[in-house]
């Protein structure tokens, strides 16, 4: 059943005007308050909360040490912030970038957001949700690129839980040669009610993805424009649903531009201490995509608070900092050079060769403002992302999906993370994942590069049982032709 039924739809309804009961665990009075108080800081305190964030066998920043650093304004202690973040990123995450291509399913919505072509009011777009043969061709599509993660991405209307988790099942179920196949489905669609993200739980999705957009009320109120969305804690509690429903991968984020960014990151970290005080477990990744151009928004195009690329670069090295072993997003709203310079401080994943309008794989054009969310600053094929990673950066390219599939999810991740298991078994994965696709997948120029890189990296590996785990691997890999090969 493609749609909800009444009696669901009426379900919802109550469910949603219920939020408004619950409290709101963004003091913003106090994010305020801490926001003038951390301007008073000195430079010795900017110096002491460094030497905090360098050891990370701490938890990370309060809001309060975070607020200083973003209240910063000596360039030369900047500079301090972001030489630190790069050395935690390395120590924490090595060299390596996970891949993931997005997966528009539909842009039908009932909503009007300010900032989205989606809106349901805006009568240029062209509404497409797809069929079950154009997911099928979709995916063929993405596995033909050698990509394994996908992010389906649905506007909001009355589609079933139970529909959402067919489209899922469609993705799983496209297998194509010579290796092709989609190994983790990660989820954004608008929040649902625990019973419909049991559904999701159910349909083997890996994380729930749901930005707050803003954490500012009156922002959002005055962004949100009709439709289930405008119910700030229904979206602020979707998170707690999923987690109550079992999802305990969950991902937040903030759009930046629509606030005063430095309440919006202090309003994410609230967000995480209270999924970390409810369920012992922050969100699994982070994203903080900037407005970009949307066709029928004036506003996306000049947005109140535009956020500089200094800025922004500040973010990412704060976050770094102030969570450390949450995973950060970064799409391709940004454009290749900026990007190249933002993984360095500290992102995690990053989606490549990416479309943002449903069918735009077997289309196949970047842009088409008719149809898509917003444009797309990183145009280039996933081959070319790859040999850049490679070449310029060394960094090794990860489809890696070990972890969800051999259960390390929620807590049990975050527990692992701690204690420096992300470089030992997520790099010789990377590795594995990477010679796949350098095999499967790859121009013979990023072959040569990518095969070159992996033999680097396992040098750099210390003596014993994993690096001659990893050996076998690599060989039964480029040798045996075996794929999906994990630790
Ligand atoms: N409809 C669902 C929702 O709103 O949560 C899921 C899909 S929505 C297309 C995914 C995200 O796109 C939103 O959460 C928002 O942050 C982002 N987005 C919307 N308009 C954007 C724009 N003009 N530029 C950048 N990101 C945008
Ligand atoms: Fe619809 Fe989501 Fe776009 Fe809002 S952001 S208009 S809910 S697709």
């Amino acid at each position: 059943m493609k749609m909800i039924s009444k009696e669901y739809a009426k379900q919802l309804k109550k469910e949603i005007a219920k939020a408004d009961e619950l409290p709101n665990f963004i003091d913003e009075e106090n994010i305020f308050n801490i926001l003038e108080k951390a301007k008073k800081a000195d430079k010795q305190e900017v110096k002491d909360i460094l030497d905090k964030a360098r050891d990370i066998d701490n938890k990370g920043l309060s809001q309060y040490e975070t607020a200083v650093l973003l209240q910063n304004k000596d360039k030369a202690l900047d500079e301090e912030i972001f030489a630190l973040a790069k050395e935690v990123k390395q120590r924490i995450y090595g060299n390596r970038m996970v891949l993931f291509a997005p997966l528009y399913i539909s842009n039908v919505c009932k909503n009007v957001c300010a900032y989205c072509a989606f809106a349901k009011t805006n009568k240029e777009l062209v509404r497409k949700t797809l069929t079950d043969e154009e997911i099928k061709a979709e995916v063929s599509v993405i596995e033909g690129m050698g990509h394994k993660r996908v992010l389906v991405v649905y506007g909001e209307y009355d589609y079933s839980p139970e529909w959402l988790a067919h489209t899922i099942d469609e993705v799983y179920a496209t297998k194509t040669n010579p290796s092709g196949e989609v190994r983790r489905v990660n989820i954004n669609c608008a929040p649902l009610n625990v019973e419909g993200f049991r559904t999701l739980k159910n349909a083997n999705i890996g994380t729930y993805q749901c930005f707050q957009e803003t954490y500012h009320t009156e922002t959002y109120n005055k962004m949100h424009i009709s439709g289930n969305k405008t119910n700030y804690k229904w979206r602020l509690y979707a998170l707690h649903r999923a987690q109550e429903a079992g999802l305990d991968d969950v991902a937040t984020g903030a759009l930046f531009g629509l606030f005063d960014y430095k309440f919006e990151v202090l309003g994410l970290l609230a967000h995480a201490e209270e999924l970390e005080d409810k369920f012992g477990v922050g969100p699994h990744t982070i994203s903080f995509p900037r407005i970009e151009p949307a066709l029928g928004s004036e506003m996306s195009y000049q947005p109140p608070y535009q956020m500089s690329d200094y800025e922004f670069k500040k973010i990412i090295a704060i976050l770094r900092l102030a969570v450390p072993y949450t995973g950060l997003i970064l799409s391709t709203r940004e454009n290749t050079e900026f990007r190249r310079e933002l993984l360095e401080l500290g992102i995690s994943q990053i989606s490549a060769a990416s479309r943002t309008y449903p069918g735009g794989y077997v289309d196949m054009k970047a842009n088409v403002p008719q149809e898509q969310q917003f444009s797309i600053g990183d145009e280039r094929p996933l081959d070319e992302v790859i040999c850049d990673l490679a070449t310029t950066l060394d960094y090794i390219p990860s489809f890696c999906t070990g972890c969800y599939r051999l259960g390390r999810t929620g807590d049990h991740f975050m527990g692992l993370a701690k204690s420096n298991f992300i470089k030992k078994c997520c790099t010789p994965n990377a590795m594995c994942t990477f010679s796949e696709y350098l095999n499967d997948y790859a121009s013979e120029k990023t072959k040569k590069v990518g095969m070159e890189l992996i033999r680097k990296e396992f040098e750099k590996m210390d003596e014993g049982d994993m690096k001659v785990k990893v050996k076998e691997a690599l060989s039964r890999i480029s040798n045996k032709g075996e794929r999906d090969i994990y630790f």
